[in-house]
């Protein structure tokens, strides 16, 4: 049996009492099959479990966010929001050295 951190959502293969990821204790977590596959890639064995909709997610569709588990959309929701906040400094810069033209 494996199980997925309830705290950062690793996919935990055997009987580990610790998380291989956050080191956090994976007794409460939900159990999943050892077997147990990524819900969008049919081959792959997943990287856990999306911290906010619950999908399994493997490499390719899935990341780690802020030392959680996330899906591609979540994860990309998640950078939006932080590319936002960062792009708007940028901006501010570029408008301040654009009148010092060499
Ligand atoms: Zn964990
Ligand atoms: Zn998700
Ligand atoms: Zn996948």
């Amino acid at each position: 049996m494996a199980v997925y951190c309830p705290r950062c959502g690793t996919f935990n293969r055997g009987q580990g009492q610790a998380c291989i990821t956050c080191l956090g204790p994976v007794s409460k977590g939900q159990s999943v099959p050892e077997d147990a596959k990524c819900a969008t890639h049919a081959n792959n064995s997943p990287l856990g479990r999306c911290m906010v909709c619950g999908k399994a997610t493997c490499f390719d569709c899935g990341s780690m966010v802020d030392g959680q588990i996330l899906c591609f959309t979540d994860a990309a929701a998640a950078a939006t929001t932080t590319a936002e906040t960062a792009t708007g400094t940028p901006k501010d810069k570029k408008g301040f050295s654009f009148g010092k033209k060499k």
